[in-house]
């Protein structure tokens, strides 16, 4: 029996050339400490097709950060003129400070067929859920409590004030994993940075992706 097939055009190595195929979002979010900066840079230098978003905040540099390379980094005048351009993708408020997303940047990486990492907040997530079409959400939680209050005072970046707030918004963020694709616990980093990685290639396999111009 002759099976027919969707007229869909294909580049000589075989699936659409990259430029024809418009990346796709990955947000990764979770409690703050849980590790996402450290398997998110660990995952960007496995993975030679995918690119990390860059955020802006009103937070101050932690030292050993670089301005333009962890965050953009501006007062709050210069944040709230962006957000009011319509210059951010989302935005939102994580403790006493503001973060959002570059959206020229981010548009222009995925026109050009290259997938891109967002590390951000729960309520950051929900907005770009509901703007964007191609968007897959992964949530990293820690092995326990306890162990995700050691990481955040390990790594000795928040004052134990900062460090107490952020454990509290913690146990509120756990509350919206189920409206996240995936679930990530990053007890061994090997294992869990593999995790990632095959939730990205995963995705790049879906149909309904590689056949989104
Ligand atoms: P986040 O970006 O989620 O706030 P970080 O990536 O800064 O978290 O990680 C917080 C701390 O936990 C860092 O000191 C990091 O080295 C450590 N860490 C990350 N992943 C693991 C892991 N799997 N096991 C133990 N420590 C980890
Ligand atoms: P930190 O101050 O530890 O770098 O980040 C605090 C929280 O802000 C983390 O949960 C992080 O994921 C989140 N965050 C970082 N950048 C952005 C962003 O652009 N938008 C939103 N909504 N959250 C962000």
């Amino acid at each position: 029996m002759a099976v027919e097939t969707a007229p869909v055009s294909v580049s000589p190595a075989g699936g659409l050339p990259s430029a024809q195929r418009r990346g796709t979002l990955f947000i990764v979010s979770g409690p703050s400490g849980v590790g996402k900066g450290t398997l998110v840079r660990g995952l960007v230098a496995r993975d030679g097709d995918v690119r990390l978003s860059v955020s802006v905040t009103t937070r101050s540099p932690r030292p050993g950060e670089q301005e333009g390379v962890s965050y953009h980094f501006k007062t709050r005048e210069a944040f709230d003129a962006l957000a009011r351009a319509g210059a951010l993708l989302e935005h939102a408020q994580f403790g006493a400070h503001h973060y959002g997303t570059p959206r020229e940047w981010v548009e222009a990486q995925q026109a050009a067929g290259h997938d891109v990492i967002l590390e951000i907040d729960v309520k950051g997530a929900i907005q770009v859920r509901e703007r964007s079409e191609s968007v897959v959400l992964v949530f990293v939680l820690p092995p326990s409590f306890e162990e995700l209050a050691a990481r955040l005072q390990g790594r000795q970046s928040e004052t134990p004030e900062v460090v107490r707030q952020r454990l509290e918004i913690a146990r509120e963020e756990l509350t919206f994993l189920p409206m996240y694709d995936y679930q990530i616990v990053n007890d061994d980093l090997e294992v869990a940075t593999r995790q990632l990685q095959a939730i990205l290639e995963a995705e790049r396999c879906r149909v309904s992706r590689l056949a989104l111009t």
